[in-house]
């Protein structure tokens, strides 16, 4: 709430009007990672930490924008310009995810005008938190509602997520958006990403804590867009084998060991981890909704394992906080969150233990990297508003 007046007061000095607040949250993946663009099934809750935006509208067609984290002031016109950028995601400038909504938002034939913009966020950038996705669902908020217009929950992640793989050119799946969108205090979110049917999982039962490694690896974005090729070219061959085949999230395990030897060594490994992964997704909510933390455990360590040497996206830090984690006695299970190559990883915990685990796997990444790490305990947040 101080932090709310503190915006507010900034954006009054800096732009002269009284602004309107919006907020969107980040997200913790707890089970289902990469499965998302390949239609499959992810375990997203929304977070504590959100990204705020003080919004007012201009009479002109300019968006002028600061973000307070980065220090930095941007105008980008309305107009004309913002024609489609066709980045790489790793040259990617925060005012496209903002200029990117707009983008979206105007392909859609919502008409929106002009807006000054004060962004302040306490997700953590890059580190699989996805601030990203909080930052353009508290834009695109506030760019509708400071003009007066206001759409559907679904239609606006969808938007989001179309500026993120077009504009910014990180082809991500619809989790992020869909989950900074629709969370709900206390609750994960079992989503199908196909349907984009929903159903929400207490998590009372869980203590989550999430340990941010401080490293992001430059690698991220670009491995990122890769890892959705491999997928592309494991559904190509499979589809071979499986006529009409049009997503890994229809290959079962049988099938791929049946098909193995239609697939490149690497590419069935991808795959592997792809199908593999769903069904743990499927298995996660059994076991989440019969109150079994130990069996959601073992499902995050196999997860973990399963991202490390099948999909390749973890990295030393990332394996090392999940050792750590793994060797503390309480603790259900760990695995790396989000795309990988840095960032947190997200742990069950028995509630008695978070003390112990705190101080034990801060102190021990501390020893064996040099680096602080970051321990947040989890709770489950409602989605933008
Ligand atoms: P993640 O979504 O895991 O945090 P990404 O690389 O997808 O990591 O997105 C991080 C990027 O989003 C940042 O590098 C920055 O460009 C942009 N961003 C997020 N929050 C802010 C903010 N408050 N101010 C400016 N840029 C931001
Ligand atoms: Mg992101």
């Amino acid at each position: 709430m101080a932090d709310q007046e503190k915006l507010r007061n900034e954006f009054k000095v800096r732009f002269g009007a009284e602004p309107r607040l919006f907020s969107a949250p980040g997200r913790v993946n707890l089970i289902g990672e990469h499965t998302d663009y390949n239609a499959g099934f992810v375990m997203p809750a929304a977070i504590q930490f959100h990204t705020t935006i003080a919004a007012a509208p201009r009479t002109d067609r300019l968006l002028r924008m600061r973000s307070v984290n980065l220090a930095e002031t941007r105008e980008v016109a309305l107009s004309g310009a913002l024609a489609v950028q066709h980045r790489s995601g790793q040259s990617a400038h925060w005012v496209d995810y903002v200029a990117g909504v707009a983008w979206a938002l105007q392909q859609e034939g919502i008409a929106i005008g002009g807006a000054d913009l004060l962004i302040h966020g306490d997700v953590p950038l890059g580190a699989g938190l996805s601030s990203s996705a909080a930052l353009e669902v508290a834009s695109a908020l506030a760019l509708t509602r400071v003009a007066d217009l206001s759409i559907g929950g679904l239609q606006l992640a969808q938007l989001c997520q179309r500026a993120e793989n077009q504009y910014v050119g990180m082809r991500c799946g619809i989790m992020d958006q869909f989950a900074s969108v629709h969370g709900r205090a206390g609750h994960a979110i079992l989503l199908d990403c196909r349907s984009l049917e929903h159903r929400y999982l207490s998590l009372q039962a869980a203590q989550l804590l999430i340990c941010n490694t401080m490293v992001h690896h430059r690698l991220a974005g670009s491995e990122y867009n890769r890892r959705r090729e491999q997928c592309e070219l494991g559904v190509q061959a499979l589809g071979r084998k499986i006529p009409g085949l049009t997503a890994l999230r229809d290959v079962s395990s049988a099938q791929l060991r049946a098909f193995k030897d239609a697939l490149d060594p690497l590419i069935f490994r991808r795959c592997r981890h792809v199908i593999s992964e769903n069904e743990r997704v499927v298995a996660a909510a059994g076991a989440l909704e019969g109150a079994d933390l130990a069996g959601f455990g073992a499902l995050m360590r196999e997860s973990h394992r399963s991202l490390r040497d099948d999909y390749e996206v973890s990295c030393d830090e990332l394996d090392l906080m999940v050792r750590l984690a793994d060797s503390i006695d309480g603790v259900y299970g760990a695995r790396m969150t989000g795309g990988g190559f840095g960032g947190c990883t997200v742990n069950l915990v028995r509630s008695d233990r978070v003390q112990q685990f705190r101080s034990q796997v801060a102190a021990d990444y501390a020893r064996a990297t040099g680096r602080a790490a970051q321990i947040y305990v989890c709770e489950a947040a409602d989605g933008a508003h």
